[in-house]
């Protein structure tokens, strides 16, 4: 059984992850990607982006900034309600997230509840501080954005880095609605950076303090819903855990429309994103929670978190938001603006479905379910779409113009759109295992052989399996 904290010693070990400004000492809550961290998880927004954005030729990126103004927090709500219950201990001070502190006491989800329930289900529960066992003084906001001062002398203004990429798309929402054509359903997408001042960061990248998001906001009119090819996820099968359910069951799209009391245009969605975690090797190991009524914000009509297994830590990590946030923000930044932001000929504003994925957990799911070890090696069975490089190319010795050809074998791959790379130093075997212990998908030997003959030995990661194959079949071998 492999522990996170073996994980997260393979991560650092093998550069994936590790924590920023190590030589200064570390602050909790800031991870670095390293030079194979960055590979895998650029493939994972690159598979986000191909996928989500092609759903509809209507489905957009955009790139907006990380500080917006306070205005646009205030409009938002974050201002009124982004904060995180803190409990203080009265003794020796230490502060920690009253909701977090149920839930490792008592194993159930906090989340989402006010400082009053708080402060009971401590006294009711007799919880005191973890370090020095003395009682907590009464639950305090504290509000998790963090503040910037914009421009200098006479003339700053107050701005903070955005909790969420999502108040881009809102705030762009009326012009790209006019560049677009005036078209709904329209989907904004952003891949980028996300900050809040978490007060008990958790292990490593699980929460951290800047982060990365990969966020799609559909916006579409909710009276003429969205027309959708719903044949084509029909009979997919979605993996939902509903309120009241005992268990994860298992259906159809088709079957799921009747469990989850949603209409095609919802559940259309719910199953390509429960289709997009098979495509990267996750699916097996996820389940859309139904959360209630009790934990949601209230504008979400429907939410259902998309939770991981993660075999290391024994427990369900959340990796992706479906929400169904009806006209909560666009009207919220109409009422604050005076900007109308209406359906065309009608009095209401567009609905927003938005697809949360955390990128960071996700790469993290990746590298945990994948994680495997022998009595001979260790590897990571990574999915060919985010294993950081397709093929890795070994010269079996360097000399006798093995190299050169080696070097040829390699452009010649690359030229076929292959992430390659290449190794030449110590013994084949160790080279293997190199490339295993990042989980390169393929390696490619040339040998004495290959000069005569044109054929060089291909490797399979997962089962070591190995084949020889003429390099004129090589791409489409590898492919
Ligand atoms: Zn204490």
């Amino acid at each position: 059984m492999t522990t996170f904290e073996h994980l997260m010693e393979v991560c650092l070990k093998r550069a994936i992850i590790y924590p920023d400004s190590e030589p200064h000492g570390a602050i909790a809550g800031f991870y670095d990607y390293g030079s194979v961290g960055s590979e895998i998880k650029r493939r994972f927004e690159n598979e986000w982006r191909n996928y989500f954005l092609n759903v509809n030729d209507n489905y957009h990126e955009i790139e907006t900034c990380s500080i917006m103004p306070e205005k646009v927090f205030k409009a938002s709500g974050h201002l009124d309600h982004f904060f995180d219950p803190i409990a203080e201990c009265g003794k020796c001070h230490t502060k920690s997230r009253a909701d977090h502190l149920l839930e490792d006491v008592l194993g159930e989800k906090f989340e989402g509840l006010d400082a009053d329930r708080l402060n009971e289900l401590i006294k009711e529960h007799n919880l005191v501080c973890p370090k020095c066992k003395s009682q907590f003084k009464d639950i305090e906001n504290f509000i998790m954005m963090f503040p910037v001062t914009i421009g200098a002398g006479d003339s700053t203004s107050l701005g903070y880095l955005r909790p969420e990429t999502a108040q881009g798309p809102y705030s762009a929402f009326k012009r790209e609605f006019r560049a677009n054509r005036q078209r709904l359903p329209l989907g904004l997408g952003i891949v980028g950076r996300a900050y809040r001042n978490e007060i008990s960061p958790r292990q490593a990248t699980i929460r951290q303090r800047e982060f990365t998001q990969a966020e799609l906001q559909i916006f579409f009119d909710p009276e003429e819903e969205p027309e959708v090819p719903f044949d084509k996820v029909a009979d997919k099968l979605v993996r939902l855990w509903p309120q009241g359910a005992k268990k994860v069951k298992e259906v159809t799209a088709k079957e799921a429309m009747k469990v989850t009391g949603m209409s095609e245009f919802f559940v259309y969605h719910l199953a390509l994103v429960q289709d997009f975690f098979r495509r990267i090797g996750l699916y097996e190991h996820v389940r859309a929670y139904e959360v209630p009524e009790a934990e949601r914000a209230f504008y979400n009509k429907y939410q259902w978190d998309h939770e991981i297994f993660m075999p290391s830590m024994d427990k369900w990590l959340e990796v992706m938001g479906f929400h169904y946030r009806t006209d909560y923000d666009l009207k919220s930044h109409s009422k604050a603006t005076g900007e109308k932001m209406n359906v065309p000929g009608k009095g209401y504003v567009p609905h927003v479905l938005e697809l949360s994925f955390g990128v960071d957990r996700c790469v993290l799911a990746l590298l945990d379910t994948s994680y495997k070890k022998d009595d001979k090696r260790e590897w990571f069975a990574l999915n060919p779409l985010v294993a950081p490089w397709d093929v890795g190319v070994y010269p079996l010795v360097n000399k006798d113009k093995l190299p050169q050809r080696a070097r040829e074998i390699q452009q010649l791959l690359k030229l076929e759109g292959l992430k390659v790379f290449y190794d030449s130093g110590g013994s084949i075997g160790r080279r293997y295992a190199r490339a295993d212990e990042i989980g390169v998908t393929y390696g490619v030997t040339i040998d004495f052989d290959t000069l005569e003959d044109d054929t060089v030995t291909v490797r399979f990661r997962d089962s070591t399996e190995q084949k020889r194959v003429k390099i004129s079949d090589l791409p489409s071998v590898l492919k």
